[in-house]
């Protein structure tokens, strides 16, 4: 798929963005420009693909995995860097679905995953895991039961501590007529996403993995015994493939492709505030809002401000992009006019229309991870581990996300739908903030 968030004639690189301008000096990867062989071949470079070989690594396998462009390129190297267990899809409508047990079990997962984060990031805290932790997640609207009621429930079904904030604590520290309740995420943290998917690849090297980029798989073929995986330059024969190409796919695999809609959403990095900052923030906490068209933010030590939200179907960029993003902020904090913008950015996640990952076996020694959505870096790391399980290990978590499947997406027409849709939760976030809030 065509990227329109990649800088003219540099066809592959990490586009511009807070990540790549702060991307460590440990080198890449090479080209795949040989035939070789693997028991497993992983197709995609994200965190998912990349999770998918350090697990398997660290259960005594080899895998190569390739990726079309860098290590971290797609929405893995550009994203909120908001990191939380739980799925896109929201805990009362997975347990709606699945039931309360179940619902338990797939969280599981995500709080093992933030272990295995935690456990991979090792001693490069300094580095990869930024500010301090805990993550904040604001009502938009005056509904204190509500939220006590939400914060019980998360805590009950995910198996977590999260702490209700009253208004009053809250706007001690967020200065927006607009904030009420919330509740803290006290192991949530801000990763530099792009470094840790790096980071990670090369802790999968280090245990035997072989890593390629900027080589694009144009074919998978099944053989007599496995599969033959080619690139223009290489090939990989492999007993197994996992394909983890989530938005990016292009025409990989029709299924697969079919599956997940490719939804485009933004990241703005101001310039630093100084003093003006405290004008509006003083926690040193990630934010995010409870409106379908939330906002998400966080501060760097220079006082810079990084604001994420939004979804198009239109991929604005440049100047137009950083003026939508920045009339976003406006709004929330119409105290800081005047700042300046220092990059914004976009990104393709992919989304499935039940909005759970979409984790399994497609056809015997096919395996993919892809549609983590919006929230999607624990479950990402959460689907690495129990396909490389189920590959080294015969296990069957991977089950788990049966119910949800590989449902058409709606392509060609998906984006329309996925706009038209943030269009209607936009005018219903606004009925029920003039509801409950006048
Ligand atoms: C702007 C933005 C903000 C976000 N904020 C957050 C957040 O705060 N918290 C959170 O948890 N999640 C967030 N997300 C979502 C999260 O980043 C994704 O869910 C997650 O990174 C998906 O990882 P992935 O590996 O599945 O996909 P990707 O990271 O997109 O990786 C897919 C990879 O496959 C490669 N590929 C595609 N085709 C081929 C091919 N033919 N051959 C080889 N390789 C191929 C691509 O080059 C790409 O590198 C955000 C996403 C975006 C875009």
């Amino acid at each position: 798929m065509s990227d329109p968030y990649k800088h003219a004639g540099e066809a592959g690189e990490y586009i511009d963005s807070y990540y790549s301008r702060t991307l460590d000096k440990k080198g890449g990867f090479d080209e795949l420009d040989d035939d070789i062989s693997a028991s497993v071949c992983v197709i995609g470079g994200g965190m998912a693909g990349v999770a998918t070989a350090t697990s398997l690594v660290e259960k005594s396998d080899k895998p190569v995995l390739i990726e079309a462009n860098r290590i971290g390129w797609g929405a893995s190297g550009r994203n909120g860097s908001f990191v939380s267990p739980g799925y896109s899809r929201g805990a009362h409508s997975i347990v709606k679905k699945v039931g309360k047990s179940h619902a338990r079990e797939l969280f599981e997962l995500t709080n093992e995953a933030m272990a295995i984060i935690n456990r991979r990031i090792g001693d490069h805290e300094k580095e990869l895991k930024q500010n301090v932790p805990g993550l904040l997640n604001i009502s938009w609207f005056n509904e204190r039961n509500v939220v006590e009621q939400n914060v019980a429930f998360l805590n009950d079904v995910m198996n977590v501590d999260y702490e209700f904030w009253p208004r009053e604590k809250i706007r001690d520290y967020y200065l927006s007529k607009h904030y009420f309740d919330g509740y803290m995420k006290p192991n949530g943290f801000q990763l530099h996403s792009l470094n840790y998917t790096r980071h990670s690849a090369r802790l999968a090297e280090n245990g035997g993995a072989r890593i390629f980029e900027k080589s694009p798989v144009t074919g998978i073929v099944k053989q007599t015994n496995g599969w033959k995986v080619s690139t223009d330059k290489g090939s990989v024969t492999a007993d197994r493939v996992v394909v983890c190409c989530s938005a990016y796919i292009g025409g990989l695999n029709f299924r697969l492709a079919s599956a997940t809609l490719p939804v485009a959403t933004y990241i703005l990095l101001t310039e630093p505030l100084g003093a003006r900052l405290q004008d509006a923030i003083r926690g040193p906490w990630g934010v995010s809002d409870n409106r379908f068209s939330s906002n998400y933010y966080r501060t760097f030590e220079d006082k810079s401000l990084f604001w994420g939200g939004r979804v198009s179907m239109f991929n604005p960029t440049g100047e137009r992009l950083e003026k939508i993003m920045m009339d976003d902020l406006l709004l929330v904090y119409p105290q800081l006019k005047g700042i300046k913008p220092q990059v914004a950015w976009g990104g393709f996640m992919g989304y499935p229309a039940h909005k759970m990952p979409q984790i399994g076996e497609l056809e015997p020694g096919f395996w993919y991870a892809q549609g983590f959505g919006g929230s999607g870096m624990t479950p990402t790391v959460a689907g690495g581990e129990i396909v490389a399980d189920a590959i080294v290990n015969g296990d069957e978590r991977y089950k788990l996300f049966k119910p949800f499947g590989l449902q058409y997406a709606g392509k060609p027409f998906g984006p329309v739908v996925a706009q038209a849709a943030y269009w209607l939760f936009q005018l219903q976030d606004a009925y029920k903030e003039w509801r409950l809030n006048n």
